[in-house]
Parts: structure tokens; sequence; C-alpha cells
């Protein structure tokens, strides 16, 4: 399969010239072979988004974005199997977790297409202000223009679709640069929105390096704004390259969850599993610190490593497949060294440790200190490190201990206790009695401290992607 970026309508297999592979990470298959744009060709798509913006989405009623938005949720239902076995084989997601990383999609998009029609301002009390009696005043949410959207390989789909739709939604054009790991499926959706009819323009696809993107796109005047979900360290570049525009940052973490002496241990075990070790810890808040009350701090190390054993470890296109491959030998080889220095720190490996070629196994760490590499830097790696703690003060100030704040997980069955620790963490969201990993596509989504800038979650997204506008009447 050759593949290259959309602009306007039309492929472009001109771009630079030079191509990349995207390779299975788990049996190295090649999946598809795509062209990459130049800067050249990223000022074309600009260029044209900005026109299509002017020309048609200024113009396009609130109805017909919706029944777009729509339509194309109703084809990726149709077409949810053959996405999801793309996801499988460029990303290396269990086939499991990619089919409800589908479903999800579907969801951001009917969210999307259901808000598009009720993007709603207020009528302000204008004779509240001293001069203001005769007055009327009003605030209107209006589109921004072309919105930049960076992404990641992790959900190449859904967290794609997290900035693509709220910002048709809302009236913007697109400029969309995915992952160069995970571009099959950026491109199959480009294709998707061609078929439920968005307009040529709309959206459009640049298949570039983050380089091109980065010197092109970011500092672009025409793109009043980014929205990017990736590293810190990119983030922090794009931060600074992207100048007076705004900009909303999902980064990264270090998730902690805390499991106190009363909560449902085995239930907590499972959702934790799953937390640490789902999409081989390739998620922004994949469990990496787990405070556990010292009371039970030994029936849970014993229970987690039993059921960590239990994972089906294998092909991601397997059907029974819990954990596979991590994106490329780098990560893994780089998670390993990690853990093998924190082994000659003094932490003991309880399960995994080991590594063949893509494949990291899933990794308890127990004994670690607060500054191993492998509690206080985001691990992005199927690696979880586990700690006993004395009391609630304690797991709250050692979960706060770091550079962080986007999701916790806390267990427990003390409702006071639970609300308490909620409002003392700092962090973008907080679950009780759910992992951090947990997500639902309609709350605001995002962190605090160096987590990012900003929410998702389609209403959210679609507030920074719109402005207010004032307009005053004098009677
Ligand atoms: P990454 O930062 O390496 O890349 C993300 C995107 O940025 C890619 O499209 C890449 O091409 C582009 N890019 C690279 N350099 C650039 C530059 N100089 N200018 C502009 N764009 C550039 O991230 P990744 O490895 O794809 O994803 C993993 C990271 O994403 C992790 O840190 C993870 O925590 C984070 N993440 C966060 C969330 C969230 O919602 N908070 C969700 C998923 C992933």
């Amino acid at each position: 399969m050759k593949i290259a970026s959309i602009i306007n309508g039309a492929e472009r297999m001109d771009g630079s010239g030079e191509t990349m592979e995207v390779r299975n990470p788990y049996s190295g298959d090649l999946v598809a072979e795509m062209t990459l744009a130049d800067e050249k060709l990223m000022e074309e798509a600009i260029e044209n988004s900005r026109q299509a913006f002017q020309q048609t989405m200024k113009k396009m009623p609130a109805y017909e974005r919706s029944d777009i938005l729509r339509r194309a949720s109703d084809l990726l239902e149709e077409k949810q199997e053959e996405f999801a076995e793309i996801v499988a084989r460029e990303a290396g997601k269990p086939i499991k977790h990619s089919r409800a990383e589908i479903k999800r999609s579907i969801q951001v998009l009917r969210f999307s297409s259901e808000l598009s029609k009720h993007m709603t301002g207020e009528v302000l009390p204008m004779d509240a202000a001293l001069r203001g009696d005769n007055r009327m005043g009003m605030v209107k949410r209006v589109p921004m223009g072309v919105i930049g959207a960076i992404t990641p390989f992790n959900f190449p789909l859904n967290l794609s679709l997290h900035k693509i739709a709220p910002a048709i939604a809302a009236g913007n054009t697109v400029i969309f640069k995915p992952a160069e790991k995970t571009p099959v499926s950026a491109y199959m959706l480009a294709k998707l929105f061609q078929e439920a009819g968005l307009p040529d323009g709309v959206l459009n696809l640049v298949l570039s390096t983050g380089k091109v993107a980065g010197s092109t796109l970011v500092p672009h005047k025409d793109v009043p704004k980014i929205t990017f979900t990736g590293s810190l360290t990119v983030g922090k570049i794009i931060r600074d390259t992207a100048g007076f525009k705004k900009v909303t940052m999902e980064l990264g973490s270090n998730s902690p969850n805390i499991v106190f002496e009363d909560a449902d241990i085995d239930d907590a075990i499972e959702r934790l599993v799953n937390a640490a070790f789902g999409y081989s810890g390739q998620v922004c808040v994949s469990a990496q610190r787990i405070y556990v009350q010292e009371d039970v701090y030994d029936e849970f190390l014993k229970k987690y490593v039993e059921a960590t054993n239990n994972l089906e470890i294998g092909d991601p296109l397997g059907e029974e497949t819990d954990f596979g491959p991590m994106i490329d030998e780098d990560a893994a080889k780089r998670i390993q060294e990690w853990v093998e220095e924190a082994r000659n720190e003094g932490a003991t490996i309880e399960t995994g440790g080991d590594r063949k070629g893509t494949m990291m196994y899933p990794t308890i760490i127990t004994n670690v200190k607060k500054d191993m590499k492998v509690v206080k830097e985001e691990a992005f790696a199927p690696i979880v490190t586990l700690m006993p703690f004395k009391t609630e003060e304690e797991a709250v100030a050692n979960t706060n201990d770091s550079i962080y704040g986007l999701q916790a997980g806390v267990f427990t069955k003390d409702i006071s206790r639970a609300y308490r620790v909620a409002d003392n963490l700092e962090m973008g969201g907080v679950w009780i009695n759910e992992s951090s990993v947990y997500r639902q596509d309609n709350y605001p989504y995002g962190g605090v401290k160096l987590s990012g800038l900003g929410r998702e979650g389609v209403k959210y997204a679609m507030e920074e992607m719109t402005e207010m506008k004032f307009i005053g009447v004098r009677l």
C-alpha cells in the first residue's frame, strides 16, 4: 500500500520525493510506504486550508457540519474492523484494544455531531454596569480558522479525532499531521471524511516529519491555533516556536494510583494490571507508580505478580492477545536500560525485565527510590513500580512529588477519604475506585504542571478551538 498527503482532495505523491516505510512492530512486515511532504507542500496545504475556511467553512451551517460528522461516524462503524486491523498492524496494538479504540472514535464523532448544534453563547445583563442602560450585549462563539493538529502514535485514530472532529464541529479547517509511525489509519480517516461529504480542503492531511511540521506549521502566521498531543520534549519545542498563537498541549505523565487497605484488592488488581500493561504501557495515563498501604502490600504484590504473569503475550492480531510489542526496538531498548539501571541501584524486579526485539515483557519493580528514572520520569513502557506507604498524608505527598499531573486512580471504600484525597492531589483528573488509565471521551481531559495546557473532551476541545466574540448594541 502506498500512501501520501491529501490536500484539497487530491493525493500528493510529489512532496519531498522522500519515502518512509511503515512496518508492523511485531512481525516487521511492511504495512505501507508513505511519501513525505516537504515544507513547500505544507505551505500549500496551509494556504488551501485558509481558503477553505474563508470560502467553505465560514458559510457552512451547523446542521450541515453535524450531518457530515454523523455520516463519518456511521461510515467508521461500518468499517470498524478494517480500521482496527490497521491500528493493530501499524501500531502493534492488540486487536482487542484496537477495536476498543475504534469504538471510542465512533463516539467522538457522534459527540461532535451533536455538539456542533449546541455552540451557544450568552446574552449579558448590560445594565448591570454604569452607563449600561439601553444597551444589549451578547457573546458568540466563533471558529478560529486553520487549526494545526499534531498527533502521537499511541491512539492514532482516537486522539486524532479528538482534535479533528471538534475542530470541524466548531466550523474550523484542519491541517492534520499524524505521527510518522502510524500514518495509515490517518490516511484512511482522511478518505473516510471525503466519503462522508466533507468538502475538499477542510481537512488537509500532511504526512511529514516532525521537523517539517515544527518549522512550517507551528510558527505559521495563518494558523492561529496548534493542538498537540505528544511528549514533553516536543511540547516544549512547540510552545517555544508557536509565538503568540494559542496552544493546547496533551503531554505525558508518570501516573500514580493509590490503593488503601480498605480497597477491594482483587478489583484493584484487575484494573491495575490493565492500567500498567495495556498497549504495553504506551498510554499517557498508564499506571507507573502504585502506592499500596503497608497492611495489604504483601497480599497486593503476590496477587499482582500472579495476575500479570497470566497475561496472554503475542501477536497483536491474535484474538486472545492481551499484550504485544512496543512501537519499535529503540523504545524497548531504552526501557530495558532504565530497568537495569534501577536494578543496579538496588531495585527488585518481581517479574519481567527481559526483552526480545520490540517485545519488552511486563515488568513489576519494587524496592525503588523516588529519584530512580523508573519512578520519576515518564516510562511510557510496560513497567510499573510498587511502593508501600503508611498514612494518607504520605501517599498524597508522594503522589504529588512529580513534575507531571495528568490523571490518578484512588482505591478505597471510605467516601470521605476518597473526596479528601481527590481534592489534595495535583492532577487534571482523579478517579475513585478506577485506575488512572480509564478515560471517557466526554469529560475534560488534560493535565496540570508539565502534563499539559488546556483540555480535550469534545465540548472542551470546541471551547479551545473557538474565540468569544462580543457584540454590543446601543438601543
Ligand atoms: P512525540 O512527541 O515524539 O511525537 C508526537 C508528534 O509530534 C508526532 O506527530 C511527531 O512527528 C511530532 N513532532 C516531532 N517533533 C516535532 C517538532 N519539532 N515540531 C512539531 N511536531 C513535532 O510523541 P509520541 O512518541 O508519538 O507519543 C508519545 C507521547 O505522547 C508520550 O509522552 C505520551 O505521554 C504522550 N501522549 C499524551 C497524551 C495526552 O492526552 N496527554 C495522549 C497520548 C500520548
